[in-house]
């Protein structure tokens, strides 16, 4: 039985500085006194967070929200860990919630396009015709997709715009939006649609709330996430596969030794090919490239 739980969410509602302010130090004090951790982003436009604590501190932290937010639907996405998945609580005041530079929610543009997992689960089944198009960004597609998903290859979120602009969207089909827990495909959703597109549908609480209806469905490998589990297997289980890449953070699982000090260690493949990223830690990989600049000089 694993004893830390973890539960995700977002909501877009509108807040004042003052109204984020109370509700930064509300959110504050709470965790404080009951230990709970995580990583809350508010901003005028709403709130997205995952935050992990003992059961039943989570679910008195749900009640809590509950009471910040009275009348708004907060849609959770649980699971679970033996260890805690962060160091501290954060609350950030951002601009966005979740980055885009230019696309904004449209509440109107996104009425009737959210497809529960089951909804989602069948049309996949029986429409062997739909487009289904992963919003999220490389690192994070290269250890999990929806079978047969078109991957747009991007970098970070605000790129999505320019990739929809490119046209590889085919205008004929029905195009199925998914992400991590929902909230991109918010933004990507309503852009679709102004770019003249019309059987548009996102998957409501993303890959986190299908994985747990349907752990043996159409997605296939692990769905990264934004802490220490780095990502979680189709159970909802933080991976015994992967762990962050100490050059570039991306999720990695190249075993080796560090060249420098000796010390067995993990790096993605794309790090591996360079030389001096045979390394446990930037720090090792700082001393083979001047042991590598010296022999050169000599
Ligand atoms: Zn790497
Ligand atoms: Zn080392």
């Amino acid at each position: 039985m694993s004893s830390i739980a973890i539960t995700a969410f977002y909501k877009f509602v509108a807040m004042d500085e003052r109204r984020l302010r109370a509700v930064r130090d509300s959110l504050e004090s709470f965790a404080d006194s009951r230990g709970v951790r995580g990583l809350v982003v508010l901003g005028g436009e709403g709130v997205n967070a995952t935050v992990a604590g003992l059961p039943e501190v989570i679910t008195a932290f749900k009640e809590h929200l509950a009471e910040i937010f009275p009348g708004e639907i907060v849609s959770f996405k649980d699971s679970s860990a033996e260890k805690m998945p962060f160091a501290r609580f954060k609350v950030d005041l951002r601009s966005e919630i979740i980055t885009t530079k230019d696309l904004s929610i449209s509440s109107e543009e996104s009425r009737g396009t959210h497809l529960t997992p089951s909804e989602w689960h069948r049309l996949i089944e029986s429409d062997p015709d739909v487009v289904i198009v992963d919003t999220r960004n490389d690192y994070e597609t290269e250890i999990g997709v929806f079978k047969g998903a078109l991957d747009p290859k991007i970098k970070k979120f605000s790129e999505f715009q320019s990739y929809l602009e490119q046209g590889h969207l085919p205008r004929d089909k029905k195009l199925l939006l998914y992400c991590t827990g929902g909230i991109r495909c918010e933004k990507a959703v309503p852009e679709v649609k102004r770019l003249g597109y019309e059987n548009v549908y996102q998957l409501e609480g993303g890959i986190l709330r299908y994985l747990e209806e349907y752990p043996e469905g159409f997605f296939e490998g692990e769905c990264f996430v934004f802490d220490h589990r780095v990502s979680v297997d189709a159970r909802l289980q933080p991976t015994t596969i992967y762990k962050l890449c100490p050059h570039c953070g991306n999720p990695a699982k190249e075993r080796l030794s560090c060249k420098n000090c000796g010390k067995d260690t993990i790096v993605c493949h794309a790090c591996v090919p360079h030389e001096d990223k045979n390394a446990c830690s930037k720090n090792c990989a700082y001393h083979i490239r001047r042991t590598a600049a010296s022999r050169k000089a000599a």
